[in-house]
């Protein structure tokens, strides 16, 4: 590209990225007013309304929201770039995958035990189809209930060492549903910063006083809740196993000791770290060698390693009795299919069954990291787990990274602002137990060509 080209490219990136901001800010403060005026009874808008403006404000196309979608359709059509997004996958996504009936190298799934598409799980699947049909029909606590569904939960929590467990039909409905039912206004819910969109919308949703801390530091939230503890009735602090964007863990036992000291209870989500961490894929539990109990609750999805579609919680037989009876996620919504937690009770199985799985994706990731490091990628502080960015540092350079990786065969993510900072902008790969070793040697090789371009 010419650099008069590459300078206007980057100039029109830059007068997006400040429209963008803005839309985004307007849509954050809006959330969070929403959120708290439906605690105060308050009204929410920050000026009384014209009713000169009724008009527009019944339309779609003036939310914030549609703007935001607007200017990021824009960026990719201003700059001539394909979007990466919404491409249509033909079989089995795992290591590999077909687009437009070519085959490709793919990062961008979360088949980290290569379970979804096994024949045995998806025999389970068929069999639990020819046993109960498709549909759990209704909330389970009027519907009823089926074997495979508490199976399932026995199962996890068994796997867990604690009393019970429960699940329900979404990953992030998950979060926000179980955060939103057991804290309120007069609460602190306190978590990384970098912590997945659920966690934050539960925390909107429930009313309780939000705050976050530096990612993975330990003392910032020891000196935070040493500050303010003592003006919350209960506090929740909430972290993740493996966090999704930039594959490093937290050190789970300091934050067990900082809860225990501050009374506070402890929320931990394996969405990345089930099936990954640990020898036997146990978690961020078995990698410490902790108890189930350490940790209060324990949030997981079936959509990754359980090669399913759904979210559960374990822990001690009061939270989930109460999850159970009233958390509006689990009461007023359909129960698991029998065909999903059929998939993911059989995906469980063959985790613990085969742990030659973990490892393999254990090998894998590790080579990974190691190879892109050595190919001088910036890996940002990805342990080497399923989850390794390699940071580029523009929006534009990200896309531009992923296409070109896209027409030499390997299908992966990259991640724009604002979903990270602009500097911090990322291609985005999750690594499973069934890459092979020439694959991603391949891949490095291939990112690293366009890093020295
Ligand atoms: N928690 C974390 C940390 C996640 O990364 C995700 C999404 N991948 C979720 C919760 C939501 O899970 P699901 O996509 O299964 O709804």
């Amino acid at each position: 590209m010419r650099l008069g080209d590459q300078l206007r490219q980057q100039l029109a990136a830059k007068a997006l990225k400040r429209q963008l901001d803005r839309v985004t800010k307007e849509m954050e403060t809006g959330a969070e007013r929403a959120a708290v005026a439906a605690h105060t009874g308050e009204a929410s808008a920050a000026q009384p309304v014209n009713p000169a403006d009724y008009a527009a404000l019944c339309r779609f196309d003036t939310l914030p929201a549609y703007q935001q979608v607007s200017i990021i359709r824009e960026v990719s059509e201003r700059l001539g770039i394909a979007s990466p997004f919404f491409r249509v996958h033909e079989g089995v996504a795992g290591a590999t995958t077909q687009i437009n009936g070519q085959s490709y190298i793919n990062f961008a799934n979360y088949n980290y035990l290569g379970l979804s598409g096994d024949a045995e799980v998806s025999a389970s699947a068929k069999a639990a189809v020819d046993q109960y049909g498709t549909s759990a029909s209704a909330s389970r606590m009027v519907a009823g209930e089926r074997p495979v569904q508490r199976e399932l939960e026995r199962a996890l929590a068994s796997v867990y060492e604690v009393d019970d467990c429960v699940a329900f039909v979404s990953g992030h409905a998950t979060n926000v549903t179980v955060i939103g039912c057991l804290f309120g206004p007069g609460d602190l819910i306190v978590h990384d910063a970098l912590a997945h969109n659920s966690i934050v919308q539960g925390a909107q949703l429930s009313g309780a006083k939000r705050l976050n801390f530096p990612h993975n530091d330990w003392a910032a939230l020891d000196a935070l809740l040493t500050r303010v503890r003592r003006d919350y009735r209960r506090v929740l602090i909430a972290v993740e196993g493996i966090y999704s964007m930039d594959g490093d863990f937290p050190e789970l036992e300091r934050f067990i000791d900082i809860k225990r000291r501050h009374g506070a209870f402890l929320m931990v989500d394996e969405a990345h770290s089930f099936g990954v961490l640990g020898a036997t894929g146990k978690g961020i539990r078995e990698h410490f060698g902790l108890a189930g109990r350490d940790v209060d609750i324990w949030m997981g999805t079936f959509s990754k390693t359980l090669a399913g579609c759904g979210g559960y919680i374990a822990g001690e037989q009061a939270l989930i009795d109460i999850l159970r009876h009233l958390a509006p996620g689990f009461l007023y919504s359909v129960g698991l299919s029998p065909v999903l937690a059929a998939t993911s009770l059989t995906a469980l199985r063959r985790m613990l069954d085969e742990p030659q799985r973990v490892a393999k994706l254990r090998e894998r990731g590790r080579q990974f990291l190691d190879a892109a490091r050595e190919a001088g990628l910036n890996t940002g502080l990805s342990a080497g787990y399923s989850v390794v960015p390699v940071i580029v540092g523009s929006s534009l350079k990200a896309a531009q990274w992923a296409n070109a990786l896209f027409e030499k065969g390997i299908n992966t993510q990259p991640i724009f602002y604002p979903a990270v900072e602009e500097k911090a902008a990322r291609l985005r790969f999750f690594i499973c137990s069934t890459h092979t070793p020439e694959q991603i040697a391949y891949t490095i090789a291939s990112v690293a060509q366009l890093a020295r371009r």
